[in-house]
């Protein structure tokens, strides 16, 4: 398709949007009095306008019912978690009984090492990305030394190419096999969080295993972003927070994922905890822990339902839409708004570098050469909610759930005024 830079052009695509009408199922913050333009959707998604309900429902629950909420709620507490499974499975590609909601990312990413990163005095070393995220950084190292081993030699990161700003799967692979049989474990995040490169799971999923070593994701960037199919890829182990693309708000339960042929496997270990135990038999109090034959053998505690009860109205939304009508907006409205950049960076001259690669997902990475935080700055004042890293790059994630391609035309305005104010 041939894009234009056009008030009237982006209407028109906005007119022929099949989800145009789900921007209207969000709250939009305003700034002087208008609706943002909303660009960090991989960050904090917006807060679907039925998740009201979902949370005001439990709190009546509580209010009216008290302890007996647990059964006689409309949704019953003790088994909220499982309503979530079937939906979540669907937007990850598993099945069902390999899906649970528990925690929050860093700390089920802690608990899925505890089964998946068991090292010996041979096979012990972890492959990751450079630059990890800040937490999965502290999660790999502090498990290494929990295990009384040293995360300089343990830990092998791989790097990008000089000048490049993205991995190579070839060079990923090279290191896997250079590691062998040293190799424990493979973890990365998916769809990284800096250059919004997605990884190609399922070649190095396969290549990691042969190996002889687990492979697990975190799926913080690309759970509701990208096409997962974790069974089909015979992932070994995922987490992933639900409040960046899947909407649930701040801090609220993760999601996990244990492929069906750990789960009654009684040599993967766990941490365990009453919620991991069979529903049928978890109220007789047993000294014994019979697992749920699910993920669900993964829960600690009983569920945080003020937590749980967002994501499953967002995951209503997620039900309505499906992932293939998401990805055909994403991919359309992300190259909206890389052609909207060019067009940009032409007429004022200036210098934007788009550092995500085209393996992506729904996030341009943009490094700008010559320009400050003072055209970020710029933008939050006018109304253009995006994120700055450091050094130089804004990162822009036109969410397809809420999004239009007006946003994407007007985002174009601000900027060039940005840019044209900046340089008098
Ligand atoms: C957002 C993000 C996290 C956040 O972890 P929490 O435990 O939810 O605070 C972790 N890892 C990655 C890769 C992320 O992008």
């Amino acid at each position: 398709m041939q894009f234009e830079n056009t008030l009237q052009f982006a209407q028109k695509l906005d007119a022929a949007d099949k989800l145009k009408k789900y921007r209207d199922e969000f709250h939009f913050p305003k700034v002087n009095g208008k609706q943002v333009i909303y660009f960090t959707g991989n960050s904090l998604g917006l807060q679907p306008k039925r998740t009201q309900k979902f949370v005001d429902d439990v709190m009546a629950d509580w209010a009216n019912l008290a302890v007996e909420g647990h059964f006689y709620a409309e949704k019953p507490w003790w088994d909220y978690h499982e309503r979530l499974a079937a939906p979540l499975a669907k937007v990850v590609g598993a099945k069902t009984e390999e899906v649970s909601v528990m925690n929050t990312l860093s700390v089920n990413l802690h608990l899925l090492l505890v089964s998946f990163y068991r090292p010996t005095k041979t096979r012990f070393k972890i492959l990751c990305e450079e630059k990890a995220f800040p937490s999965d950084q502290y999660m790999l190292k502090s498990q290494v030394r929990f295990h009384g081993l040293d995360p300089e030699e343990t830990i092998v990161e791989v790097k990008k190419r000089a000048g490049e700003h993205h991995w190579r799967t070839e060079d990923i692979l090279a290191k896997i096999k250079e590691i062998g049989s040293e190799l424990a474990l493979v973890l990365i995040g998916g769809v990284n969080y800096y250059n919004g490169q997605v990884f190609d799971m399922k070649t190095i999923t396969a290549a990691g295993q042969k190996a002889g070593a687990f492979v697990g994701w975190d799926l913080a960037h690309g759970v509701g972003n990208i096409a997962l199919n974790l069974n089909e890829w015979n992932v070994d182990f995922a987490a992933w927070c639900s409040y960046k693309y899947m909407n649930s708000g701040p801090g609220h339960a993760s999601g996990i994922y244990v492929n069906e042929k750990y789960l009654n496997d009684p040599d993967i270990p766990r941490f365990e905890g009453w919620w991991g135990t069979k529903k049928e038999t978890r109220f007789l109090m047993k000294p014994e822990f019979e697992p749920m034959e699910t993920a669900d053998a993964w829960q600690i505690s009983n569920a945080p339902i003020l937590s749980v009860a967002p994501y499953l109205a967002s995951l209503e939304l997620f039900e309505k839409v499906g992932m293939d009508a998401l990805i055909e907006k994403r991919d359309k409205i992300v190259a909206y708004l890389e052609f909207i950049l060019h067009e940009i960076d032409a007429e004022v001259d200036s210098t934007f570098e788009i550092i995500t690669p085209k393996d992506r997902g729904c996030q341009l990475s943009v490094f700008l050469h010559g320009q400050g935080r003072s055209l970020f700055d710029f933008l939050m004042k006018n109304g253009v909610i995006t994120d700055w890293r450091e050094p130089n790059v804004i990162r822009l994630a036109p969410a397809p759930f809420y999004c239009s391609y007006e946003d994407m035309y007007q985002f174009g305005q601000l900027l060039k005024k940005g840019i044209l104010e900046n340089l008098n």
